[in-house]
């Protein structure tokens, strides 16, 4: 048997959002920027996608820009936000310590530059309160850039709370979306949303192409400067086949939200149970304000990186900390952010469902984890300083 249980990292194409993009390939191919029928063609299912995917969202289709995906809007709005403040000699951006790379590598560039940033402290419930947006803002506050769940850990967020606050206060507020979208209902002018990142592949789209819904009259910078598309505010041929295949899986997600999501919920509260008898182990994200597919643990004694392997042997797909984490050594900052020591915050676990998983693949996850994490606490020198009471345990 084998499960995929990464759906975090990324997920398999629906048929529904394959199906939509091989007319792209076959029959409109043309540019949307020609004038002549071909590309007016391909104009026109071109806007028609940008109207779906606003109708989604809540939002018009002029405020939605294509792109690449969710680390390219992710940088074009807070850069967009950043360049505004700095023009009216606001340099202050509120944020989150357990933000993905996307966000805060590209905060980290701008404190480079001088501006400075709040990064709010998550590990009350892994999570954050509007209140702590409210308590942090200042005068100079050009802008809020909290994602809407955690890619790692699951935590929802209070997004239109925090959406209510930043509106109130006059101050722009950003969120990555790229988990929630198409896994939570999102509203962007009831949530107050100025800015919304989003990425197909993360709700069984392709890869490779994303959006930023942005306020209109917002002003957005370039990040890619060329051509005229997307209002000039994204140069580039548009990814039609990828776009109309975003589309397609983003409108199936919607129309299924509450099914799914209801599923996947049980499946995802069938494996948390499950896990939890596992001695010294600890339950990572809000255990209320979870993301429907996302099941985090910590196991006291392990190294993430065996327990992969060890689980890919048996057939289980998971991921430990995020997918760019898992190439490196450093523990993930988004555990460390939590306040998982170091040594704790190696032995993670993250399983993502999606409504393709079945039962039986979760009865498979909870007879191979329970296993391999006793065979490799068997073997871990850590355990055993543990069981003798030369280390104590942490969990
Ligand atoms: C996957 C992900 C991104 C990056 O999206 P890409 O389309 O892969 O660039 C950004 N933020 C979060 C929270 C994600 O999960």
């Amino acid at each position: 048997m084998q499960v995929y249980a990464d759906n975090a990292a990324t997920t398999k194409m629906s048929e529904a959002a394959i199906r939509a993009m091989v007319p792209c390939f076959e029959n409109i191919y043309g540019n949307p920027s020609s004038l002549h029928s071909v590309g007016q063609e391909a104009k026109e299912v071109l806007e028609d996608a940008r109207a779906r995917v606003a109708k989604c969202l809540g939002c018009e289709p002029r405020e939605i820009y294509f792109t690449s995906g969710g680390s390219e809007a992710d940088n074009q709005a807070i850069l967009s936000a950043a360049r505004l403040g700095q023009r009216k000699g606001k340099m202050h951006i509120i944020s989150t310590a357990f933000e993905h790379h996307a966000v805060l590598h590209t905060l980290q560039k701008l404190e480079k530059e001088g501006f400075s940033v709040t990064y709010l402290d998550v590990k009350q419930n892994h999570n954050i309160t509007a209140q702590q947006v409210k308590d942090a803002l200042r005068e100079d506050t050009c802008l809020v850039t909290v994602m809407f769940a955690n890619n790692e850990i699951g935590s929802i967020l209070p997004i239109a709370e925090i959406g209510a606050i930043c509106k109130e206060a006059g101050v722009p507020f950003h969120t990555d979306a790229v988990q929630a979208v198409g896994h939570v209902a999102i509203d962007v002018k009831a949530m107050n949303i100025d800015m919304l990142s989003l990425s197909a592949h993360k709700f069984h789209g392709p890869k490779g192409v994303g959006a930023l819904y942005c306020r209109r009259g917002f002003p957005l910078t370039n990040v890619i400067d060329g051509g005229a598309q997307e209002r000039g505010k994204r140069a580039g041929t548009e990814n039609l086949p990828g776009i109309c295949g975003m589309v397609a899986a983003l409108e199936d997600a919607y129309a299924n939200l509450e099914t799914n999501a209801t599923k996947v919920a049980a499946l995802r509260d069938k494996l948390i149970t499950g896990l939890s008898q596992i001695p010294h182990c600890a339950l990572n994200g809000d255990p209320v304000n979870r993301l429907p597919g996302n099941v985090s643990f910590c196991f006291e004694g392990i190294e993430g990186e065996a327990l992969l392997l060890l689980l890919d042997m048996q057939g289980v797909c998971a991921s430990s900390g995020s997918a760019c984490t898992s190439g490196s050594l450093d523990p993930s900052h988004v555990l460390l952010a939590i306040g998982r020591v170091h040594d704790v915050a190696h032995g993670s676990l993250r399983l993502s469902l999606s409504e393709y998983n079945t039962d039986e693949e979760i009865d498979h996850i909870l007879t191979v984890v329970p296993q391999v994490v006793d065979t490799l606490r068997r073997m871990s020198p850590v355990w055993r300083d543990l069981m003798t009471g030369k280390r104590e345990f942490i969990l």
